[in-house]
């Protein structure tokens, strides 16, 4: 994997031009910088890479595998204590204790079994994770998230049983414009008096951005291509 440039000088290069582009859609919606935050997406890639891009300043990751992230972040986090640590990827619950140990905050909570699992877990570890719920907002069989109009249910359960839920999270589907589907996302948690809202990647974090995200997860745009697992 880009085993003949200088990963250090690409994924910051990298870095560079999100943030540029970030603060651009940001102007452009009028909305501060600060209420917006960049998950930088490290899945596939080695620490040598997250490393560089953590030397460029940067400090929320995620990553989508409890396995790689178990295998990654430990020793990187012994190094810079400061890191915020996102899952993003789908959730067993077979995973929940490593998850609570390793994530700070688990972006992808998607039915009552894991809501409970990881509640307990928490409890059980004596520490809080903000999450979020994920909204399969298109409606694609093969991803994951509860429909639109199952998420109050799901977030009513959440708040029965203690876990912490800040906001909620979207893939729309990768081939139509996703302005529609960011647009349903914004009024869903406005409707649902949820202020946190994870959309937008590397191909279309501005658009998310004029709708209102607040943590947008952008992967290839900063640290390069990713072949397909
Ligand atoms: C990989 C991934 C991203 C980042 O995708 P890019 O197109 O590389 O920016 C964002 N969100 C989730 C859930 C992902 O799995």
């Amino acid at each position: 994997m880009m085993s003949d440039s200088n990963p250090k000088t690409g994924a910051q290069e990298g870095l560079f031009l999100v943030k540029n582009r970030l603060l651009a859609s940001a102007a452009l919606a009028g909305r501060p910088l600060a209420a917006i935050t960049l998950v930088a997406v490290s899945k596939t890639f080695p620490p040598a890479d997250i490393e560089a891009v953590i030397g460029a300043g940067q400090k929320v990751f995620g990553e989508n595998r409890v396995q790689e992230a178990k295998a990654k972040w430990p020793g990187l986090r012994l190094i810079h204590p400061d890191i915020e640590l996102h899952l993003i990827g789908p959730l067993q619950t077979n995973k929940v204790v490593d998850a609570v140990r390793i994530f700070d905050v688990i972006q992808s909570v998607d039915r009552p079994k894991l809501a409970k699992a990881l509640a307990n877990e928490m409890r059980k570890q004596g520490v809080e994770r903000p999450c979020f719920i994920q909204v399969n907002i298109g409606n694609e069989p093969q991803k994951a998230g509860v429909k639109a109009d199952e998420a109050a249910a799901l977030l009513s359960f959440c708040r029965e049983i203690g876990l912490p839920v800040v906001g909620l999270m979207c893939i729309p589907p990768a081939d139509e414009r996703p302005e529609p589907y960011f647009a349903q996302m914004r009024d869903l948690a406005t409707a649902l008096g949820l202020s946190q809202l994870s959309m937008g990647m590397s191909g279309d974090f501005e658009a998310a951005i004029a709708a209102g995200a607040t943590h947008v997860r952008v992967g290839s745009a900063i640290f390069g291509y990713r072949p397909r697992a």
